[in-house]
């Protein structure tokens, strides 16, 4: 069973030997990155966020990893999608904060890419970065927040779109759309006097539904925006349909695409950190920070994937929504399950990306979680006493 080393944000002693990231620190010597990266090319895969986002994975952590990277003799660059990185110093990513180079994964223009053929949905092939090919060894440092496709945004995600070129991140999120979900034969018999599309697009009241700007007799779902609430199947009569399958094609694909890149990275040539702080509630692409909608959760490390995701997911799935952070424009669904789904709808279940990558043969959803900080001493205050006021 694999194990996944966990350091807790919650402190027992106020000193910065008990913050997360010294427990980075701890989880990097239980991984032990030094011995495993001597000569190697090392990739730290991150998302460096846009525009005016601040919740992106601070340098201070990122430094730990780089140093221990430098430290065991491997040779670091840190790398994210063309526009992130172009943009990274924006938010406090150069070179002399994080101590390595910062490389687009594809370059630049994003010309540079190996092109993979794996039909899946509307996907034929798969273009991935090729400065990912240029590294011996692989460390996907993701940052954990909510997310609109698919319900939350971690290792999977962190790989699956941010190792990708646009055309294929493209059409990963056009995989929702490949099942049928609007049924245009079926409005003749609404009521409503031919005004049948205008009424389910009055009945959502997230601004899901549009005309598809191809065809405007045809609408258009955006699955982002929708959180499966289904007020509008009730007043479309079998015209429209809200199925978990077009939800499931977007974290299928995902999970497809980290076992395209994982292939370039055998024989323990990876290992996954994840940062549950900061949990916004969409992703850090959006550009920009509002309050957490859930408390600081901790660091995770593991050299499985499937496991350590499983692990972050059931560590945050135990903490409750902070209700008055979350924004005006959400619904929350309190009997959803999953946090991540109370915020997103139910159909976006977290739980499916591992389902998935453990089908793929990516890891294993069992594991045993090891607090990298049981057994060391805690420091608490003494109780205050009347004599003592
Ligand atoms: S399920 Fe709810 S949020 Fe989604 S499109 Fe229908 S009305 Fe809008």
């Amino acid at each position: 069973m694999p194990t996944v080393y966990f350091g807790s944000a919650k402190q027992r002693k106020l000193t910065a030997s008990d913050t997360l990231p010294a427990k980075l620190d701890l989880i990097l010597d239980r991984l032990k990155i030094r011995e495993r990266v001597s000569k190697k090319v090392v990739a730290i895969k991150m998302h460096l966020g846009g525009n005016v986002g601040y919740s992106t994975i601070h340098p201070v952590f990122v430094r730990k990893v780089v140093q221990a990277v430098k430290d065991g003799g491997g040779k670091p660059f840190v790398t994210d999608t063309s526009g992130a990185c172009l943009t990274a110093p924006n938010r406090g990513y150069t070179t002399e904060t994080l101590g390595c180079p910062i490389y687009p994964v594809g370059g630049p223009g994003e010309k540079n890419f190996k092109t993979i053929s794996r039909p899946f949905k509307n996907i034929a092939e798969w273009r991935l970065g090729e400065v990912l090919l240029e590294a011996d060894f692989l460390i996907n440092f993701a940052h954990v927040k909510g997310h609109p496709s698919c319900g939350f945004g971690a290792l999977f995600k962190n790989l699956a779109l941010g190792a990708m070129m646009g055309k294929t991140r493209g059409d990963i999120h056009d995989t929702q759309h490949f099942d049928p979900y609007f049924f245009p034969d079926k409005l003749a018999a609404l009521p409503g006097n031919g005004r049948a599309i205008e009424q389910i697009m009055a009945a959502c009241p997230h601004e899901a539904l549009i005309r598809d700007k191809d065809n405007p007799r045809l609408l258009h779902l955006h699955f982002d925006n929708c959180n499966q609430c289904k007020r509008c199947e009730a007043v479309a009569g079998g015209a429209l349909k809200i199925s978990p399958v077009n939800f499931a094609a977007f974290i299928e694909a995902n999970a497809i695409a980290v076992r395209i890149v994982l292939d370039h990275f055998p024989d323990g040539n990876a290992v996954f950190l994840s940062l549950a702080n900061q949990l916004t509630p969409v992703c850090d692409c959006f550009g920009f920070t509002g309050p957490s909608i859930l408390p600081d959760v901790g660091v995770f490390g593991g050299d499985d994937i499937v496991a350590t995701e499983q692990a972050m997911l059931d560590e945050v799935g135990k903490c409750r929504l902070i209700a008055e952070n979350v924004p005006e424009v959400m619904e929350v669904q309190p009997g959803a399950g999953h946090p991540f789904q109370q915020l997103h709808g139910p159909f976006k279940d977290p739980y499916l990306v591992t389902e998935y990558g453990e089908k793929l043969g990516l890891g294993s959803r069992e594991y045993e979680l090891v607090d990298v900080t049981a057994g060391s001493a805690g420091q608490f205050m003494p109780p205050i006493t009347a004599a003592g006021l």
